[in-house]
């Protein structure tokens, strides 16, 4: 059951919002007819389904087959309007003449019931040709603008075979939704059965659509449930805003800068008196702060404690005795023969006594072989106590060089 007057507008082959239905939920939507020719048949077809549709009939088509109208609605189905005329551009029509089509086609479907009652508040535009026009008009009447979820082409030229495929796929696809078909088409009356039983086999069930009466009162919604992005905090898309239309007043382009505008395209070579003007006059001068005794606080000691919770656990276990011994020594030759080298004025000696350290720490005696250890003694001892195969592997690489 649903109000018309709370949801406008839906389907959403053209809208945002549209009926709430359930996963593997559908709803049957036959339009232009009664053409008893085929339509008959497509109430056969439904009757042997037990399913219930919703027809969008055209007034001329109410006005030549009465009989039709009054079939459709004893069968159960609801009788709906598409106009009197079904005009192809509806939305170009002149607003009067797109409001009498509405109004004619509801008056002639109602003439044809014959029983005083009106058709469902539900209107289906021709075409699909909306307008605003249109849609604020059928809104101020209280009419529901059904556009629909998906269609199977059966309006097109097209084999049964084909219709049946569009159908199936495009309901797989949303998984639920308003399926738009013609019960005035062979291939429609041809595909309907296979659509009906495969539906079925595919565990589909089909949702009759009536309007809300006082004593038969709206399906309690939410309305999350007619949007066709239920607001979601999992989805941010639904959050995002929507992108403008921008509308440009002018195509013409921006002028570029030219490179000479751009200091850095100066490449010429400038001599050594222009380097140190360029130098001196981009980078600030050195300034000499003279700072008194300073006096900042000293921070207190407990600023360097670990919280208690903080548990270290260091890898590492003392070497032995023996081996620190030989550590000692080993680095005191290499700070011996350093020295000299640090006393001197170029720095060239320096890096020539440690390119040469290897060379001579491998023709060395043991002691010497042992300087290296000095210099990886921590990190050594640490990989040793985790990983024992890590020292041989130093030692390989010792041999190597
Ligand atoms: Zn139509």
């Amino acid at each position: 059951m649903v109000d018309p007057r709370q949801y406008p507008i839906i389907g959403t082959m053209q809208y945002g919002k549209t009926l709430p239905l359930r996963d593997h939920e559908v709803v049957l939507t036959f339009d232009d007819g009664p053409l008893p020719k085929y339509s008959y048949k497509i109430l056969d077809i439904l009757a042997a389904h037990c399913a219930k549709a919703t027809f969008f009939l055209v007034g001329r088509q109410a006005n030549a087959n009465p009989e039709g109208v009054r079939k459709i609605r004893d069968a159960g189905h609801t009788i709906a309007t598409h106009t009197q005329n079904h005009p192809g551009t509806m939305n170009r029509l002149p607003v009067d003449q797109a409001q009498k089509e509405i109004e004619d086609g509801i008056a002639s479907v109602t003439a044809a019931l014959g029983d005083g009652t009106a058709p469902a508040p539900f209107f289906r535009i021709p075409g699909l040709g909306r307008s605003d026009v249109i849609e604020d008009y059928a809104e101020a009447k209280g009419l529901q603008i059904w556009s629909a979820d998906f269609p199977a082409d059966d309006w097109r030229n097209v084999s049964s075979a084909r219709v049946y495929d569009l159908a199936i796929q495009r309901l797989e696809a949303k998984g639920k939704g308003i399926l738009l078909l013609h019960d005035i088409q062979a291939r429609t009356v041809a595909a309907l059965p296979r659509i009906l039983s495969e539906l079925k086999a595919r565990g589909y069930r089909i949702v009759h659509v009536v309007p809300a009466t006082p004593d038969r009162p709206a399906t309690p919604t939410d309305p999350s449930q007619w949007q066709t992005h239920p607001v979601s905090e999992q989805v941010a898309t639904s959050r995002w805003p929507k992108i403008p239309n921008f509308a440009y007043t002018a195509t013409a382009a921006l002028p570029a800068p030219e490179l000479t505008d751009s200091d850095w395209q100066n490449t010429a070579p400038a001599d050594r008196a222009q380097r140190r003007a360029l130098r001196d006059g981009l980078w600030s001068q050195q300034v000499t702060l003279v700072l008194n005794p300073p006096a900042l606080p000293v921070p207190a000691s407990n600023v360097f404690k670990l919280p208690e919770s903080i548990r270290v656990t260091m890898l590492y276990s003392p070497p032995s005795a023996p081996k620190v011994e030989r550590i000692a020594h080993a680095a005191h030759e290499v700070s011996a023969k350093q020295a000299p080298a640090r006393a001197g004025t170029s720095r060239r000696p320096i890096r020539a006594a440690a390119v040469r350290k290897p060379a001579s720490a491998k023709h060395a005696a043991r002691p010497a072989k042992d300087a290296k250890h000095a210099k990886h003694a921590g990190k050594g001892a640490k990989h040793a106590q985790a990983k024992p195969g890590k020292k041989n592997a130093i030692r390989v690489a010792e041999k190597k060089r």
